[in-house]
C-alpha cells in the first residue's frame, strides 16, 4: 500500500446501481443515498456533474486530475452496468485520451465486459486495472472462468465481501496482479471468518500472488468467538494482522468508508 495519498484521485461519472448478487445486500452506494437521504431511488443510475472531470482543467490550463494519477472509477456504481450503456463510450475516449493516469473500476459484471469495451480495445488499454468481485463460490464459479480469458492487460481479484469460504485457486496465474479481501461492513453485516482470509492467503502464496487483507468488516469472527469491529478501526485491525504478501504498486480502496465529493453528486 503506498502512504502518499496524493497520488489517489476519484472519478465517479454516474451514480447508482441495480443489485445483482449476494454481495450487494448491504451495498454502501444504497447505505450512503440513505444517509444522505437521496430523493432518486439508488437503483436509478444517472450521470454526475464530474461526468467530464478527466477532461476538466484548472485555470492555469492544467488537467484537475494531474497526470500520474492512479484514478478510482465509478465507485458510487458499476462500470459495467447496463443502464450506463449509452454514456460508457463517452467514458472511454476520456480514458484513452488521459493515458498520463491509471483508471481502476471493479466490476460484479464482468460477464458484460466484451459488449461494453471500445473497438479499439485489442488486448486491453494499458492505463486501465480491472477488478472482478467475487464474494462466494457460486460468483467466483460464474466469474472467474470469464474474467481468466478476457484481453485486459492489469487484473485483480477482489473477494469482499468474502461471505463464505471460496476456493479460487485454479484461476490464479500470473495475470493477477493483485488478490484483495475483506468483509463486510455496515449495520447487519454478515460475518467473515478470518479462517477464510487465511485460506485465500495461502490459495495466492502457493502461486505467488500478491495478497492482500484490506478491512475486516464489522462481525468478524476469529477463532470461533465473534467481534463487532467499529468501522474506524476496520481497516487498521486488517492492517495490524500484517498478513499481506508481495503488496506492492497498487491500492485497494475500501469501498464501504467511501465518501464521495460533494460537485460528484446530484439527483
Ligand atoms: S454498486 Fe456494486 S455492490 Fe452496489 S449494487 Fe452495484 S454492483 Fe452491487
Amino acid at each position: 500500500m503506498s502512504d502518499n495519498w496524493n497520488i489517489y484521485a476519484d472519478w465517479n461519472p454516474w451514480h447508482g446501481c441495480k443489485k445483482i448478487s449476494p454481495g450487494c445486500k448491504f451495498c454502501y452506494v444504497y447505505r450512503q443515498d440513505e444517509m444522505y437521504g437521496s430523493e432518486t431511488a439508488s437503483s436509478e443510475a444517472r450521470k454526475t456533474l464530474a461526468f467530464n472531470l478527466p477532461m476538466k482543467r484548472k485555470r492555469d490550463k492544467s488537467y484537475k486530475i494531474e497526470p500520474g494519477k492512479m484514478v478510482f472509477t465509478c465507485f458510487t456504481s458499476d462500470f459495467l452496468l447496463e443502464d450506463a450503456d449509452p454514456w460508457r463510450p463517452e467514458a472511454w475516449k476520456m480514458i484513452k485520451e488521459r493515458k498520463d493516469c491509471w483508471f481502476y473500476f471493479f466490476t460484479k459484471r464482468i460477464h458484460r465486459f466484451e459488449k461494453c469495451v471500445p473497438d479499439d480495445w485489442g488486448d486491453g488499454y494499458d492505463n486501465v486495472l480491472v477488478g472482478c468481485t467475487v464474494e462466494n463460490q457460486e460468483m467466483v464459479d460464474f466469474r472467474l472462468p470469464i474474467f481468466k480469458n478476457l484481453p485486459i492487460r492489469h487484473k485483480s481479484i477482489i473477494a469482499s465481501p468474502l461471505l463464505e469460504r471460496i476456493d479460487i485457486s485454479s484461476y490464479l496465474d500470473s495475470s493477477i496482479e493483485e488478490v484483495s479481501v475483506g468483509g463486510e461492513s455496515g449495520v447487519g453485516a454478515r460475518p467473515c471468518d478470518y479462517d477464510w482470509i487465511l485460506d485465500l492467503r495461502e490459495q495466492c502464496i502457493t502461486k505467488e500472488i500478491p495478497f492482500r487483507f484490506h478491512q475486516t468488516g464489522a462481525y468478524f469472527v476469529k477463532d470461533g468467538r465473534n467481534y463487532r469491529i467499529y468501522r474506524k478501526d476496520q481497516l487498521s485491525q486488517a492492517h495490524k494482522a500484517n498478513i499481506d504478501y508481495r503488496i506492492g504498486k497498487y491500492f485497494v480502496p475500501e469501498t464501504a468508508c467511501y465518501q464521495w465529493p460533494d460537485d460528484t453528486y446530484h439527483d
